[in-house]
């Protein structure tokens, strides 16, 4: 029932020169890394302002952007918020605000400022960085969580700092005698619900990021030999979106950096820097093998792209093989609680899979019911031991007990099962959490909000299967007895309180009462089954 494959040492992975004497899992100063040799090429180019960037240039500004940052009185685990869309920016705050000691958080940019308040307030986030047109949601959230002492913004907004002031500091006030432990120190706080509950800051050290980056070196998909131009489209804000940005720097890659998705300017990007490699999620990969613009334009230059964070269907993957024979597709599999990956195909996949163990990871999957480690195709809960897995959720000691048990092992609340060859297959998710489009939806979320409304005695929300995003939330809500309130009020209230991405698309239905179990568990299985029937009959 346990695999573990460990044939990598991850000090063999160092790459041959680094810069400023990366040194990993020693204690000293982790900062970027990336080939001497890969210097003068571009490492980002700005696709939609067309701009580019050196990996010299990004030395020089991370160097100004830390000390910019020292100055502004950043100390050693201090947390700093990342508010904005995918930008350069965003790398160099992230490299800046590690090598001055402190943790970044991410912050969707399509939050509202109710959302981006909650993070705020629980990460004691004391700078935020975002761009003129949030600033305004920036500055009521921050008024709110009190701990805020500087907002930075990309361009110019009134009562901010602008950011190219961080990127001209002359660069003197850089900490040079700062100590890192990295097993402990914390370089991110990303935020995930895990199995269950409101969202909660996944602690990644140091080490579990570098760690998981040099794991998935050996992959010859994740890192296709002669690749070299990568696309940043995923969020910088989602582990996998950011995380791949540093996969790329440490390799020496070109990235292209898209703000948002945008079908033209996506597929003309790829046509027109020649771009190697994909990350993709299954709504990208639905958009590859069905739009008819992608035959407009050159995709001859991808080599290679892996698909994660939702489940991809076989009949999708092989949907787009057939549409773009020269993308060698492949899927993985990890969440936000080990860094970014702990399965991923390789050469070798049997379609539909989610891969195989990245090297020194362990896996077990265990009886539902009894907690047992079960054996070959048998189905049960996924669980995960590697130097990838987090450090803890944020101030939450009993979440972190509830996820990582005292042997290490990270329960994910994914159930799935492997096979002989030892490929994983995921069938089903025990745990509460939605996934719109791979975005996280956490149902808890929604219900504080469906509970905020004066109308609404009690409530339970749900996903139900959609085929363009995943799956999508419907909230079943148990109205004030008397009242006049309609769905479209519920609707319109949860809306304007929330991202799009977790408007009830799967509408919102009035009930009796919400099934619970003695506890006062909500059963969700039950109201799923409802909603599944219900939807049969349609
Ligand atoms: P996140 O922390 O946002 O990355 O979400 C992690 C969750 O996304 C996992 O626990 C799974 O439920 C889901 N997930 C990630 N990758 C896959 C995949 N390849 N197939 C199905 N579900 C996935």
């Amino acid at each position: 029932c346990v695999i573990n494959p460990g044939v990598h040492t991850l000090s063999n992975e160092m790459p041959q020169e680094s810069v400023e004497g990366t040194v990993y899992g020693t204690g000293k100063r982790i900062e970027y890394a990336f080939a001497v040799g890969a210097l003068y090429q571009e490492t980002h180019i700005d696709g939609a302002a067309k701009k580019t960037i050196t990996h010299r240039q990004l030395k020089d500004y991370v160097r100004r952007v830390t000390s910019g940052l020292a100055r502004a009185g950043l100390r050693k685990g201090d947390v700093f918020c990342i508010y904005t869309p995918n930008c350069p920016e965003y790398i160099i705050t992230y490299l800046a605000v590690i090598s001055a000691g402190g943790s970044f958080t991410t912050v969707n940019p399509v939050y509202t400022s109710y959302e981006l308040d909650t993070q705020l307030k629980n990460s004691q986030a004391k700078y935020i960085l975002t761009i003129p047109s949030l600033v305004k949601n920036a500055q009521v959230a921050a008024g709110h969580s009190g701990n805020v002492k500087e907002i930075f913004v990309i361009g110019e907004a009134p009562n901010c700092r602008s950011f190219s002031e961080l990127m001209n500091d002359p660069g003197d006030a850089y900490p040079t005698n700062l100590t890192f432990n990295p097993m402990e120190d914390v370089c991110a706080i990303l935020y995930s619900s895990g199995t269950t509950g409101l969202p909660k800051g996944v602690m990644l050290t140091h080490y579990s990021v570098v760690a998981n980056i040099l794991q998935m070196q050996g992959n010859a998909i994740v890192r296709p030999p002669g690749s070299d131009r990568s696309m940043s489209v995923l969020p910088q804000f989602h582990t996998y979106g950011l995380h791949s940005v540093c996969m790329w720097l440490y390799t020496g890659q070109c990235m292209v950096i898209l703000p948002r998705f945008e079908p033209e300017l996506y597929l003309s990007c790829i046509q027109e820097y020649k771009v190697t490699f994909l990350p993709l999620v299954p709504p990208l990969v639905l958009f590859l093998a069905n739009h008819p613009l992608t035959e407009k334009y050159d995709l001859s230059s991808v080599m290679a792209g892996s698909s994660g964070a939702a489940a991809l269907s076989a009949n999708l993957a092989e949907k787009v093989q057939e549409k773009i024979p020269n993308l060698l597709l492949r899927q993985g599999y990890g969440l936000t609680e080990c860094s970014v990956a702990a399965l991923v195909a390789g050469l070798e996949w049997k379609v539909g899979s989610v891969g195989t163990l990245l090297p020194n990871t362990e896996a077990k999957i265990i009886d539902l019911k009894t907690g047992q480690p079960l054996g070959v195709n048998q189905e049960g809960e996924l669980c995960i031991r590697g130097p990838q897995i987090m450090k803890g959720y944020l101030n939450n000691p009993e979440a972190t007990k509830n996820t990582i048990d005292n042997e290490g092992w990270l329960h994910t609340g994914d159930v799935g099962r492997y096979d002989e060859d030892q490929h994983f297959w995921l069938v089903d998710r025990v745990k509460e959490l939605i996934k719109y489009k791979g975005f996280q939806v956490p149902p808890a979320e929604l219900e504080n909000v469906l509970l905020s409304h004066p109308a609404v005695t009690d409530t339970a929300v749900i996903g139900l299967p959609d085929q363009a995003a995943g799956e999508i939330p419907r909230a079943y809500v148990v109205p004030v007895p008397g009242s006049s309130v309609t769905v479209d009020d519920i609707e319109k209230f949860v809306s304007e309180r929330v991202a799009p991405y977790k408007k009830l698309r799967g509408g919102v239905v009035f009930i009796d009462r919400i099934p619970k179990s003695q506890s006062g568990k909500i059963l969700r299985r039950e109201l799923k089954h409802h909603a599944m029937d219900e939807l049969k009959a349609k």
